[in-house]
């Protein structure tokens, strides 16, 4: 009798176990079909924000952010598409992470977050470079052959970071770089030629004298080029052009898309809105501040 009544209980418990879990399983399967549809629907209005959405860049009014998908993919360890589920979860870990609301939707505040993540790694404070930190490479590197000798110095780190970094785009085969007999980007390859790189603040005034309707922050007073570790770096199209159409050119070419993957590896970090533009700030520069 005891026996007979233990079996009932038994089987009552695994009766009970068994719809518990059934009921839960199922509940979860309703969960997580909720959230993919929210992503679904999250991965809609980023295709479209993707082009449309407003913000501001100091006071320019600015339209989208189809510009930075390479870059947000970096950021936001996907490889999905900006129109994809796949990339709305990718930016709704990225809000759980920095306590926006989380909604898988690139809106403007978590553009903005983004943006100052990535500013974040950027030379700071500006400094001026002193002589002895920098050397005057040799002009085959740069991508206009006839460029003053006065504007080849670079400082010295960097220039070093830089060919390793350029010896390494160049092993990748699939970049497809003209080389020389010596494994230089040869005369011909525009890619990865340095296009501008220390800026004396007297180089620099000259240059807002000569284009005085060019806005202040297109011609900064306080450039990153007065280090010696900021480099332009061809990436095609007009090389140092901020128009979107422009833009739009160089951020859908190999090697502007190598530099956003690999660049870091090298210690550059970029200014998101100049395709070109890269800042060389190793680990022991970031630990000196
Ligand atoms: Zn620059």
């Amino acid at each position: 009798m005891n026996k007979f009544r233990f079996f009932i209980i038994l089987l009552f418990l695994a009766f009970a176990t068994g719809g518990f879990i059934l009921f839960n399983n199922d509940r979860n399967v309703v969960q997580s079909k909720k959230i993919n549809l929210n992503f679904e629907k999250a991965a809609l209005q980023n295709s479209s924000l993707q082009y449309s959405l407003r913000w501001t860049l100091g006071r320019k009014p600015q339209r989208g952010w189809y510009l930075y998908v390479s870059l947000l993919q970096k950021t936001l360890k996907t490889e999905a598409d900006a129109k994809s589920a796949e990339f709305a979860k990718a930016v709704y870990r990225w809000q759980v992470g920095r306590r926006l609301k989380a909604s898988g939707v690139l809106n403007q505040k978590t553009l903005y977050s983004l943006i100052k993540y990535w500013q974040s790694k950027r030379i700071r404070p500006i400094y001026l470079a002193k002589e002895n930190q920098l050397l005057t490479a040799h002009i085959s590197n740069f991508y206009d052959p006839t460029r003053d000798v006065e504007l080849l110095k670079v400082e010295k780190e960097t220039f070093k970071a830089y060919k390793k970094m350029v010896a390494a785009a160049i092993a990748d085969e699939d970049l497809n770089l003209k080389v020389d007999k010596d494994s230089n980007l040869s005369a011909e390859e525009q890619f990865f030629k340095l296009i501008s790189t220390y800026r004396s603040p007297a180089y620099q005034a000259g240059l807002r004298k000569k284009e005085p309707n060019a806005s202040r922050a297109q011609i900064a007073f306080k450039s990153p080029h007065f280090t010696g570790r900021a480099l332009d770096i061809y990436v095609g199209g007009e090389p140092v052009t901020t128009k979107d159409f422009n833009r739009a050119i160089q951020v859908k070419t190999p090697a502007y898309k190598w530099l956003v993957k690999n660049a870091d590896k090298f210690g550059f970090y970029p200014y998101f809105y100049e395709p070109w533009h890269w800042e060389y700030v190793p680990k022991s520069m970031k630990k000196a501040e």
